[in-house]
This record gives C-alpha cells, sequence and structure tokens, in this order.
C-alpha cells in the first residue's frame, strides 16, 4: 500500500518551512508593534461555536465544515476559521471583565480545515494569521486593524494590492436592507440557483456572494445597502473613511461586498490581488471587519470586535509569483572535520560544545573521507571548518580555516571546548 497525505493538505518540507517561519516572525513583530498578543485556541471545538457564529446559511457551515462524533457521541468540528474559537475563549475566559484592559487584543496563526475543491491557494488544510479586538465601538480601532494588515502585506514587498471596504451597518440597517433585498430578488425566485433559492428568505444578503453565475447578473442592480444606514452607521461608516483617508490608505467601496460569514457588521473588508497566480481576476488574501454581535451569540455580554484573518498560502503563492526574495539564514556556523574513526568522540565533543555556545555546528556520520567532508562543509554554507586526526588529538589543537578567505590558525581544543565565542568572533 502506498500512502498519500490526504487530498486538500501540503507537506511543508525545509526549504519552504523556512519562508513560513519568516512569515510568522514578521507577522509576530508588527502584531507586537500595535501591542496583539498571541492566543491559542484548540484546533477542534463543539460544532455549535461555529453553527452559531458563522450563521447556518453560510458556505463554511453549510458545505464544509469537518464535523464528526468523538467516542463520547460529542459533534466536534475542526476549526474553519479563527474568529470563533477566539471568542468562546474570551467569553469563557470572562475576559470582558472589569480587570482587562480594553480593547482586548490578540492574534493567532495556525492551521483551520474547510473540505472545500482543493486548486492553486484553496486547500482543506490551509492556514490563517488572524487579529481580534474586543470592547471598543470606535472607527479608530476598525481603521487600526485595516492598517495593520496593509502594512503586514506591505512589510513582504507586496505593493500591487486593493484594499475594498463596505458597511453592514447596524441591526435597523440589516433589518430595512434585508426586506429591500427580497422585495427585489423575489420576482426573480426560479431564476436564482438552488443556494439562493433555499436563503432568500433565511439570509438574502447571500445571495450577494454567491458565486454562481446565474445569481451573479442580478448582484449589479441589487439595492445599494449605502442606502440604507441608519444615522449611527452612516456616521460609523464616515468616520472609518475619514480615518483610512488622513492615514493615506487608499481604498475603495464596494457595496455589494457581503463577507462569507454571517457575523459581521459595520467595516467590513478585503486586501485583494490581481496575480495570476491566484487565478483570473482580484482574490482576497485579507478579509475582515466588524462583529458586534457575536460575543452576545456565544454566551457573553453584549461587546463589541473587530478583526481579519489572512491566508498564509495564498500569501506565499503570491510572494513567490512577485519574485519577492526570502532572506537567507541558511548558514552554517561550523563544519567539525574528523580524519580517521579516531577523531569521532572529538569532533562529537567540538560539534556539541560550539552548539552548547550557541553556534550552529555539523559533522560526518557516515565515515566519509575529509575531502568529501569538506565538500559537505560548502554545501552546507559553512562560515568554518574545524578539522581533527591523530596529530590534532594528540597536541591538543584544532585546526580552524575561514571558509570565506581561506585563511587557517591553528586554535587550542580546550578553548573551542570553553570559549568557543571567544575563538569564532574574538569576543
Ligand atoms: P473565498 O471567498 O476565497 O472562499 P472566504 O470568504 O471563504 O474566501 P475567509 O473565510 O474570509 O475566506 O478567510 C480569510 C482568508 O483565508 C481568505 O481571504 C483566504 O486568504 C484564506 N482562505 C480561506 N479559505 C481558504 C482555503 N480553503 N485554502 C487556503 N486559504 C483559504
Ligand atoms: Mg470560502
Amino acid at each position: 500500500m502506498r500512502y498519500q497525505r490526504p487530498k486538500g493538505t501540503a507537506d511543508i518540507l525545509p526549504g519552504d518551512s523556512e519562508k513560513w517561519q519568516f512569515v510568522e516572525e514578521t507577522a509576530r513583530d508588527i502584531f507586537k508593534t500595535y501591542q496583539f498578543k498571541e492566543i491559542r485556541t484548540p484546533l477542534f471545538e463543539n460544532f455549535e461555536v461555529f453553527s452559531r457564529s458563522a450563521g447556518d446559511t453560510s458556505d463554511i457551515v453549510t458545505k464544509e465544515m469537518y464535523d464528526f462524533h468523538d467516542k463520547g457521541d460529542r459533534h466536534i468540528t475542526l476549526r474553519p476559521e479563527g474568529t470563533a474559537g477566539v471568542v468562546r475563549a474570551f467569553v469563557e475566559n470572562k475576559l470582558y471583565g472589569p480587570q482587562v484592559l480594553k480593547p482586548y487584543k490578540v492574534y493567532y496563526m495556525g492551521p483551520m480545515y474547510r473540505y472545500e475543491r482543493p486548486q492553486s491557494g484553496r486547500l482543506r488544510e490551509f492556514h490563517q494569521l488572524g487579529v481580534e479586538a474586543f470592547g471598543s465601538e470606535s472607527a479608530a480601532l476598525d481603521v487600526e486593524v485595516i492598517a495593520m494588515g496593509v502594512s503586514l502585506l506591505k512589510k513582504f514587498g507586496l505593493n500591487d494590492l486593493k484594499l475594498v471596504i463596505n458597511t453592514l451597518g447596524d441591526q435597523q440597517t440589516r433589518d430595512d436592507y434585508r426586506q429591500a433585498l427580497i422585495d427585489y430578488l423575489e420576482p426573480h425566485f426560479e431564476e436564482l440557483s438552488d443556494d439562493s433559492k433555499e436563503r432568500l428568505h433565511k439570509n438574502p444578503l447571500r445571495v450577494l456572494d454567491s458565486k454562481a453565475p446565474e445569481d451573479q447578473k442580478f448582484v449589479a442592480d441589487a439595492p445599494s445597502i449605502l442606502d440604507y444606514l441608519s444615522d449611527d452607521a452612516q456616521a460609523h461608516f464616515d468616520e472609518t473613511k475619514a480615518l483610512l483617508t488622513a492615514l493615506e490608505i487608499p481604498f475603495e467601496i464596494d457595496a455589494t461586498m457581503v463577507r462569507g460569514l454571517d457575523y459581521y457588521n459595520h467595516t467590513i473588508f478585503e486586501i485583494m490581488t490581481n496575480s495570476k497566480s491566484l487565478g483570473q481576476g482580484y482574490t482576497t488574501i485579507c478579509a475582515g471587519g466588524r462583529y458586534n454581535g457575536l460575543v452576545k451569540e456565544l454566551g457573553g455580554p453584549e461587546t463589541s470586535g473587530v478583526g481579519f484573518g489572512l491566508g498564509v498560502e495564498r500569501l506565499l503563492v503570491l510572494m513567490d509569483a512577485e519574485n519577492i526574495a526570502f532572506p537567507n539564514n541558511d548558514q552554517l556556523d561550523v563544519y567539525v572535520v574528523g580524519i580517521g574513526s579516531e577523531a569521532s568522540a572529538t569532533t562529537l565533543k567540538l560539534a556539541q560544545a560550539l552548539r552548547g555556545a550557541g553556534f550552529s555546528a555539523e559533522r560526518d556520520y557516515l565515515d566519509r573521507k575529509p575531502k568529501a567532508q569538506f565538500k559537505s562543509a560548502d554545501r552546507l554554507n559553512a562560515r568554518y571548518t574545524m578539522t581533527v586526526g591523530e596529530s590534532e588529538i594528540e597536541q591538543g589543537v584544532v585546526n580552524l580555516k575561514a571558509m570565506a578567505t581561506g585563511e587557517e590558525t591553528q586554535v587550542a581544543m580546550a578553548d573551542v571546548l570553553n570559549h568557543a565565542q571567544q575563538v569564532l568572533t574574538g569576543k
């Protein structure tokens, strides 16, 4: 039997994993400057955490959930997205309490699971970096979150991006707009896709988000939510736009954008790219918005939230397509070359001492001749080689060679074992 990884999953091998580390480290650095702290929640949650939050008409809940009953007959779901679990943790740990500083700002990074048709930048196990900020209604926080997403992508060298925003308003807006959409779509009921027929009365906004061509022809002439904003919703949207302008962050407004999850209100946004590497047209790599009802939906007191999720696979496909260079810190400090099998214990000891002093060190484990060992040192990009044979061991010395200059010196073995830092850096 030949084993293969499950459809829609990937092995991230050395050579690529460094790119992932670079992305994660850069994100951590940026999140830190905005004072977001890391939160780690379980990879699986009770089914209801997602069905309640994403909404039972969303694609995620109706088609894409990896859910199962465990041996205790609990209905479990592998998380399809990060926000619901973070909100569940926020409520369960009573982080809404007065002793916790607001806004409460967290980030996460890790795998997500959706049963989708795999293609470029679309997997069944994929990874997101995301942020959430709870406990402030201020449009300044919406803009901080958007600005952080934009900065992050810029930091990765991506400049050819488009920020698209919209507002879903408050409850009043949603109720008024919902009715207007139903009135508009109802006469076309028979022409809609089956999904949209099903959703028209449950959640007509979903029809705008449909990818089915028969639905899309109705999107262009649909009533605009911007004509249904309550005074509060209008004020929040105006301030969001003004603050984005103040930060000189260019944006477009797309009044038909509704996002794939049901929990959003007020500001929603997507950062998109036109790169062919992810298919025709614009593809979203970072998306988010405000979700003022979600904490309450999951059993907490009314607390507002705003956040985004960014797809790491899509980011990496894009960075590769744009030929963005990743820093190459793939260098070895020292390759310890042993001449003859008697040197084995000594080279092992030297490598161990170097590693203990914080240097990367490697040696041979396949009884290679010195010449082949030097070749390995080259392939590994070693800064130094350290050679020991029978006579060096007798004299208690090693031959140290700086590979860049070819300069060779003899160093006391005791110094390498006890003062590696001094030997290699002169400090
Ligand atoms: P799409 O419309 O492309 O299906 P979505 O609306 O389902 O996206 P979100 O739930 O907002 O996506 O997730 C945020 C980001 O996570 C997306 O912009 C994308 O970069 C990434 N993402 C979502 N689903 C996948 C997937 N199956 N594989 C890889 N990345 C994904
Ligand atoms: Mg999707």
